[in-house]
């Protein structure tokens, strides 16, 4: 079999996407910035950043972006971080907002303080390799999953790193960790996704 690189599109609107493709990168990807709804044609994978999911929502409601991206997310690896995390969830409170509804959980916006919350923790993880850095900033919390979410790290008892299928979420942000394992799982995530359909 052909071992090509995933590529895997990192959605440019706002946020540290810089960052999350220079992490794909190192975890075996090949990273491609995603600005208009056309340039989601082709990818084996998405991250969705941090930033303020306000004004990603403002931003995708441009162009069918945001309809385009929730057909998008049903069949293809997603990885939301922060801001992105809130758009995949089913549900958003403090206040209530509109999301792609992806992943079955319950989110609070800013739920660790009102103003600037950056916090560096290092917490258990299933992750193979011990404790994992986790930088939160003006994070949410995720305050119910459902029966098919698989909780894969912590913060004080709410999940903060979440897996349904062939989608993922972290309320931190791992692309300002050197640690490289949050995105090789993704990277990981995305070839077993893809791996099934055989290319020539
Ligand atoms: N507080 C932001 C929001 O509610 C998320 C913050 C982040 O992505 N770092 O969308």
């Amino acid at each position: 079999m052909k071992d090509s690189k995933p590529v895997i599109g990192v959605l440019a609107l706002q946020g540290a996407y810089e960052k999350h493709a220079h992490a794909l990168e190192a975890a075996g990807a090949q990273a491609r910035l995603v600005k208009r709804p056309a340039e989601l044609a082709g990818l084996d994978g998405l991250i969705i950043p941090g930033g303020e999911s306000t004004t990603f929502l403002k931003h995708l409601e441009r162009d069918g972006f945001f309809d385009l991206l929730k057909d998008f997310v049903r069949d293809t690896p997603t990885f939301g971080t922060c801001a992105g995390a809130i758009l995949l969830a089913t549900g958003v409170e403090r206040p209530h907002q509109h999301s792609l509804g992806a992943i079955d959980m319950t989110v609070e916006r800013n739920a660790y303080g009102r103003q600037i919350d950056s916090t560096i923790l290092r917490g258990p993880t299933t992750l193979p390799g011990g404790d994992l850095e986790m930088v939160f900033i003006r994070a949410p919390r995720i305050s119910h999953v459902g029966d098919q979410v698989e909780v894969l790290a912590r913060r004080e008892g709410a999940p903060v790193l979440v897996r349904q299928g062939h989608l993922l979420a972290a309320t931190f942000h791992p692309e300002l960790s050197v640690d490289p394992r949050v995105h090789r799982l993704f990277v990981d995530t995305v070839r077993a996704h893809t791996a099934p359909i055989a290319r020539d």
